[in-house]
């Protein structure tokens, strides 16, 4: 009976983990603070994390090693994506601490081809796909949303009068909008006020990323402060109807990059900054509750305590699709952050 509920679960929520090579302004080291036990494979299982001499080895899904390019990464996930268009709910969520590589991981450098990441890749890889499927009758719908969760606030990154300011007026006082969820009996979400836009080609999505870009950044005085706080939720919503046998399916891709994980793990705050640190945290550390109920198969998740995941409820239980990719820096200094990034991705796995 165990053993099912370990194969069941394994069906539903994977692990990637990616490590990403040292970059010059990591802490002068020489030595990255990570190897591999199958030295030379880009793509592996296996990960030992190396601290006071100290190796602590963890296996998952798949492990990317430094040299992993991004279609390596895209390769594997490839089929997940795919999956959405066959009618599943489908969430890749990256997790791990500032600097760990998320963002690259996620969206990459748009203007390197080289160097995009996973959401331009799988968004080219829908609209590729969905007009090939056209020779067998289907015809596809496709709505994008954008937005940004920043300390139990949603803020809509591609509406046309979002600034940052936004973020200030909701918290202080209740002029910015509510941005209320709903869920109806079919496992559609609403989010009230939020900007749903119609999408048919892949140069369409770019520019709504590059605008949704924009609106995080805008007025910033710290960006990369802001974003590390912050959880960036893309929604494609596919809608599929096949003019010849009148099947009908309706999919959605989630992709997602969470807040900064070294903030859930920092004990050392106290005061207003102990309480500010758990307000940005509690999606994070509800979205983690949610994650090992799910993996414990036990009946109640507590997906009402926290407005991420409220919002993907109907993605994360049941019917759907999760992958967690866990990326971890190889700089020797940042070990406490990995070992902990490391130890809840295995807790998941
Ligand atoms: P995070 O979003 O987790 O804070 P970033 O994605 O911004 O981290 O990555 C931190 C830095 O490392 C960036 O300069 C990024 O370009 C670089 N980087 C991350 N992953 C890789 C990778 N696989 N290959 C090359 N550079 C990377
Ligand atoms: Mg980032």
């Amino acid at each position: 009976k165990l053993h099912n509920t370990i194969l069941e679960l394994k069906g539903n929520i994977r692990v990637f983990c990616r490590v990403r090579p040292l970059l010059p302004d990591d802490s002068h080291a020489t030595d990255p603070a990570v190897s591999f036990p199958t030295s030379g494979e880009l793509v592996g299982r296996g990960i030992d994390l190396i601290q006071s001499g100290q190796k602590y080895p963890f296996t998952f899904d798949k492990v990317f090693s430094f040299e992993a390019s991004q279609q390596d990464v895209f390769v594997e996930i490839s089929q997940l994506v795919q999956s959405a268009l066959d009618g599943y709910k489908v969430c890749v969520f990256a997790y791990g601490q500032t600097g760990s590589g998320k963002t690259f991981t996620m969206m990459g450098r748009p203007e390197a081809p080289e160097q995009k990441g996973l959401i331009p890749r799988s968004l080219e890889q829908i609209f590729q796909t969905s007009q090939a499927l056209k020779a067998q009758g289907w015809r596809f719908k496709m709505q994008a949303s954008m937005l940004e969760i920043y300390n139990e606030t949603i803020r809509d990154l591609l509406s046309p009068r979002s600034t940052s300011s936004d973020i200030n007026r909701t918290e202080s006082g209740g002029l910015g909008k509510q941005y209320s969820i709903r869920h109806d009996a079919n496992g559609n979400t609403y989010v009230s006020d939020l900007t749903i836009v119609d999408v048919c080609s892949i140069n369409e999505v770019s520019s709504l990323l590059q605008q949704a870009a924009q609106s995080r950044s805008v007025g910033k005085t710290d960006m990369n402060e802001q974003s590390s706080r912050s959880h960036f939720v893309f929604t494609l919503r596919i809608y599929g109807t096949n003019e010849s046998t009148e099947q009908q399916v309706q999919g959605v891709l989630n992709l997602i990059d969470l807040a900064g994980s070294e903030r859930l793990a920092r004990s050392g705050a106290t005061g207003d900054r102990l309480k500010e640190t758990q307000a940005i945290n509690k999606s994070l550390s509800c979205l983690s509750d949610v994650i090992f109920a799910l993996a414990k198969k036990e009946d109640h998740a507590p997906f009402r305590n926290s407005k991420l995941t409220y919002l993907l409820q109907p993605c994360l239980g049941g019917n759907s699709k999760t992958l967690m990719f866990v990326n971890i820096s190889p700089d020797p200094s940042s070990t406490n952050e990995s070992l902990c990034s490391l130890r809840f991705a295995a807790r998941v796995n």
